[in-house]
Formats: structure tokens, sequence, C-alpha cells
């Protein structure tokens, strides 16, 4: 397939090829390009995504942001935004996708007619296609097309520090001090608690 190396290597990481993850990878491009116009490989960077869709694998892959590095911040927003920044926060770009997914009528149409089982094989084909051009095109178009990005200020995350752990008094494992639910009564770990 004619898609640039690093999308495929998105590809592999997150399984199927999408929109959404064109969302992502277009998102970091506009992104980078704007934070650091000679990115250095070494240089991390830290990203706060505003959703947990298929786009933020794309962050992860091209930009090397993991929950366990502590440089992938998720903020349950519900929103396609991405702001990146280097970790000392001099610079911050904040990405907002704005712009439409290209083909949403028609997908959504073939997508109604795969679940309720009526579609033919030209249809799977189509659907097939359309995914593949709408990604295709998301990546391809300008930036400026699809996204407003705009420098902001942000202060960075703390350093990581150590950690206490308390065992819960209800199922006895050990649970982050600073994680535990909110009871006055006792320390029990937010499962005990029923939270959801
Ligand atoms: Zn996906
Ligand atoms: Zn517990």
């Amino acid at each position: 397939m004619d898609l640039p190396h690093d999308f495929q290597e998105c590809v592999r990481f997150h399984g199927h090829l999408c929109p959404g993850l064109a969302i992502g990878y277009a998102a970091v491009k506009a992104g980078i390009e704007r934070l650091n116009p000679r990115p250095s490989p070494d240089e991390e960077v830290v990203a706060v995504v505003e959703n947990d869709s298929c786009a933020v694998d794309a962050v992860q892959v091209l930009l090397g942001c993991t929950f366990g590095k502590g440089n992938l911040v998720f903020r349950d927003w519900g929103k396609q935004v991405f702001t990146f920044f280097d970790r000392d926060g001099r610079r911050a770009v904040r990405v907002s996708f704005v712009g439409e997914v290209p083909g949403r009528e028609q997908r959504h149409l073939l997508r109604q007619k795969i679940d309720s089982g009526l579609a033919t094989d030209e249809d799977h084909e189509a659907w097939e296609r359309l995914r593949f051009d709408v990604t295709r095109e998301i990546i391809t178009r300008p930036w400026s097309d699809f996204f407003e990005v705009r420098e902001v200020h942000v202060d960075p995350p703390p350093k990581a520090s150590v950690v206490q752990t308390v065992a819960c008094e209800i199922c006895g494992e050990a649970v982050a001090e600073h994680r535990l639910a909110p009871r006055k009564d006792k320390r029990v770990c937010r499962d005990c608690a029923g939270e959801r």
C-alpha cells in the first residue's frame, strides 16, 4: 500500500487501518511540525490526549509516549484534542480536530447495511475501499484542512515520585496511597469501594 512507512507502523501496532488512526497520525505531524521544526530523536515529548480512541495509538507509536513512562496523559474529555510539549514545558502546542472526516455519510450508510446483515460482497468491498480512501485523504491532505494548531502554556506534569503503598482493609491487596477511595472510616481500594 502506498502509505507512509511510519503510518504503516502505526497500523501494525493498532491492528487495523482506520480513519481514527489517521487522525492521530496527522495530529502528531501537525503538532510536532509546529512544536519543533527539527525534532531531535532523544528529546522526550509529553502528550496529553483528550480521548481514548484509535487516534491515541498513533501518538504512542510516533512519539514513544506511554503510560509507563509517564509522558502520555489521558484526560477523559471525549475531544479529538492533543497537546504536545517538551518535558520542561517551554513550548506546547494544542492540536484540535476541527475538520470533518471525509465520506462520513457514505460510511454511515454502508455501516448500517453491514450491521443489518443485508450487505452484499460489493458493499463490504466498498466499505473497505472507503475506509482506505478516507484514511489516505486524512494523512495526505494539508494538516490545516483538519486541525487548528496553536501554541499554549502548560505546566509540565510533576516528575514521578516515590509511591507509598498500603494494604486495602477489605481485599488486602497493596494499593498506592494516593489512589485509595475517598473514605474517612477505612483505607480501601477503589475496586472494593464499588467504584465503576
Ligand atoms: Zn482503529
Ligand atoms: Zn480492596
